[in-house]
């Protein structure tokens, strides 16, 4: 198979392509944002790429003042949280990501439900993690 579902991939595709991917069975249709060799529904194996348009909605979240080292060598500790969360994308899956743009300091000036967008200038390859920006 010309296309390995594993994290590498993924990630070669955010970084390169600046495409965000899942994986959608083309047995039962079934969209999962964790590229996957095997369908969680139906337990298929005819996976392909799903192209997602990075466009999402904040579900929930929560902000972070105790943070790990990679996070404080970006500048995040107790002075300055960095917010992380769950969104949804348009296309229905959820993802967990951090959130950027927002004020980790006044968390009740974050609204759950704003749109947002992934944020391809923030993109740790080396210890994976997507971020996500208001729209
Ligand atoms: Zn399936």
């Amino acid at each position: 198979m010309a296309n390995d579902f594993n994290s590498h991939t993924f990630y070669n595709k955010l970084k390169e392509d600046r495409q965000l991917v899942g994986v959608k069975c083309t047995a039962c249709g079934h969209l999962s944002p964790e590229p996957r060799p095997m369908c969680p529904e139906c337990h298929g194996f005819d996976m392909e790429w799903h192209q997602f348009s990075g466009k999402a909605t904040l579900s929930t979240f929560t902000c972070i003042s105790v943070v790990p080292v990679l996070m404080a060598e970006k500048g995040y500790g107790r002075d300055n949280p960095y917010c992380s969360g769950i969104v949804t994308l348009e296309e229905g899956p959820r993802i967990s990501a951090r959130i950027n743009g927002v004020d980790g300091n006044n968390p009740q000036s974050i609204k759950t439900g704003m749109d947002v967008i992934l944020d391809f200038d923030d993109l740790d390859i080396e210890f994976p993690s997507l971020a996500f920006k208001p729209a």
